[in-house]
């Protein structure tokens, strides 16, 4: 039997990139999976449609992340449409790019939105539905533990508060037999950062394996924690970043 047979999940931001393979790698486990996405509706159907071809129930649900209403709509929605919810896997984040001096107000905000406020709204939400044997995974970033550009502080600030929201929610929902991870991916070949685009030389400066991850990689490990190996792993941080932070 596939591991997570008989579990449901929600993936936000996974129209694309790593959210997409997280989703579709938890379906081949078998898991029945929600995504959310912001405005990609065509590549939403397309992972829906990817899902359902595994043989899994699937729904793609249009909910901006930076919206706390929506957000948790898309946790209820879930639940009531896939008859439950026993992973969240708190995805979708943005990349931000400017120096501290050239720094919008509504950057900052939204950005802080998107990537910190999202994600405890999402398992503010969750725990009304995660059962014993619960997950809450959350995809942090390298760049939380360490960075060299210049021009990432709003992005590491966020992706580091996750370090903070992961250890408290594992303190908070551990009694209930529920855990909390964060997964620090290091460069990973998506539109956010292309292994060809004009960053990837200097992204890779200090990989140990000198290439992108494939958003594969990245879901490999989502899929190891959500399932049974994953069940004493809590408060933690996992970094799959091919050495860079070495
Ligand atoms: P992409 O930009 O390639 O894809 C982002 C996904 O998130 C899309 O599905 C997008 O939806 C969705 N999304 C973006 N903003 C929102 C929003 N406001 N509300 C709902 N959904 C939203 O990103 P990646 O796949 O590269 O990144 C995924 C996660 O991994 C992010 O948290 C990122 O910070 C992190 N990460 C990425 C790394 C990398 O090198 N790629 C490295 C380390 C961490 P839509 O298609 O509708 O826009």
């Amino acid at each position: 039997m596939a591991v997570l047979e008989g579990k449901t999940a929600l993936v936000t931001g996974a129209s694309r990139g790593i959210g997409a393979a997280i989703a579709v790698r938890l379906a081949a486990e078998g898991a029945n999976v929600a995504i959310t996405y912001e405005r990609s509706r065509d590549r939403a159907e397309e992972v829906v449609a990817e899902i359902e071809g595994l043989g899994r129930k699937a729904i793609a649900i249009q909910a901006d992340s930076a919206d706390a209403d929506a957000v948790t709509g898309a946790v209820d929605r879930t639940a009531e449409t896939l008859g439950g919810l026993d992973i969240l896997v708190n995805n979708a984040g943005i990349f931000p790019k400017a120096p501290i001096g050239e720094l919008a107000l509504a950057d900052l905000d939204r950005a802080l939105a998107v990537n910190v406020r999202a994600p405890f709204v999402a398992a503010m939400a969750a725990t009304k539905y995660l059962p014993e044997g619960g997950r809450v995974i959350t995809i942090g970033s390298t760049l939380a533990d360490r960075l060299v550009p210049s021009g990432f502080s709003v992005y590491s600030a966020t992706k580091s508060a996750l370090s903070g929201f992961t250890k408290g929610i594992a303190r908070d929902l551990g009694p209930r037999g529920i855990t909390a991870v964060l997964i620090h991916p290091g460069p990973t070949d998506t539109d956010m950062n292309p292994a060809d685009g004009p960053r990837a030389r200097t992204t890779l400066a200090t990989s140990a394996v000198g290439r992108h991850a494939a958003p594969a990689d990245i879901a490999a490990t989502v899929a190891h924690v959500a399932g049974p190996a994953g069940t004493f792993i809590t408060g933690s941080a996992i970094t799959v970043d091919g050495g860079v932070n070495a």
